[in-house]
């Protein structure tokens, strides 16, 4: 993939895992700021407007693509959005 801000090739790979779980979450900025915890309830998640990102686990979670340009520092990904 080129990057889109610089046309630079893109490195594809994944977001590896904490030792302590296979997802992580992208969370709003305004939630961020104005909240002293990340959110971790169903109702903090949906106010959040939280987007789980699969960092994967073993052969059995697999993990979302994410390509970086290392040119520009950019990440971009592929993340499944939770049904609305
Ligand atoms: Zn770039």
């Amino acid at each position: 993939m080129k990057c889109p801000y610089c046309g630079e090739d893109m490195t594809k790979g994944v977001l590896s895992p904490s030792r302590d779980g296979a997802v992580s979450y992208w969370i709003t900025e305004s939630y961020e700021k104005s909240h002293p915890f990340m959110p971790y309830t169903k109702k903090g998640l949906l106010e959040s407007g939280a987007v789980k990102l699969h960092t994967g686990f073993g052969l059995t979670h697999p993990a979302d693509p994410f390509w970086l340009c290392r040119h520009c520092r950019k990440l971009i990904g592929d993340v499944q959005l939770p049904e609305e």
